[in-house]
């Protein structure tokens, strides 16, 4: 502990430093070229479960995530990085075909509860509907997410979420409630979690 007490001076602004916008590696602006941060200082977004460490425009986070839409964002309000999401973004996930190539005969977009192992998300989904479709539920488990219910589902866990809950359950016991009522508290989309709960048949209040 004595070798690392001078370094907690250093710890402290690297730690601070992750908080603003000179943790960025592109701090001039977007990587795309378009938007100069200093001409556009609130359209300046960053991703939390990426890697890098890289500021986007609003276009750019959001061609960035067609393949990760359950990723968590934050916006910078001219002050400090707060948290938004994709979905209110306008991020939209395509469904029964590849994201870059979405289906030329898809659905209206349908919005989505998604149950992920770090929070819950709101989506908007579009279904498949050229001649390659198929029911709306198994368009859902393709895309490795289990559907709360047979017809109009409007409610998934993902693969990932129900995985990470089997072993939490069968290691710790931890029961469906807790764990939901964690996620909420990653969550500051009014009624989405109640949504979820509802789904469970847990008392809302
Ligand atoms: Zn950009
Ligand atoms: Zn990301
Ligand atoms: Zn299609």
């Amino acid at each position: 502990l004595k070798e690392w007490e001078p370094e907690i001076p250093r710890y402290l602004l690297e730690l601070i430093r992750n908080e603003g916008l000179k943790n960025g590696l592109n701090s001039d602006g977007c990587l795309c070229g378009k938007v100069k941060w200093e001409e556009n200082p609130l359209h300046i977004y960053r991703c939390v479960d990426c890697f890098d460490c890289n500021l986007h425009c609003q276009e750019c986070l959001l061609h960035h995530h067609q393949s990760n839409p359950f990723h968590t964002v934050e916006h910078w309000n001219g002050r400090h990085f707060e948290t938004a999401t994709l979905y209110e973004l306008g991020l939209v996930i395509h469904l029964g075909h590849s994201p870059l190539l979405p289906c030329i005969g898809h659905s209206n977009v349908q919005k989505f509860t998604v149950i992920d192992t770090d929070r819950i998300h709101l989506a908007a989904i579009r279904f498949c509907r050229c001649s390659h479709t198929i029911p709306d539920r198994y368009q859902l488990l393709r895309a490795q997410l289990y559907p709360a219910t047979l017809t109009a589902p409007q409610t998934a866990a993902t693969f990932r979420f129900l995985k990470f809950f089997q072993m939490l359950s069968f290691m710790s016991k931890v029961c469906d409630l807790l764990i939901i009522h964690l996620l909420c508290i990653n969550n500051k989309l009014a009624g989405v979690c109640d949504r979820v709960l509802f789904y469970l048949g847990k008392n809302v209040r």
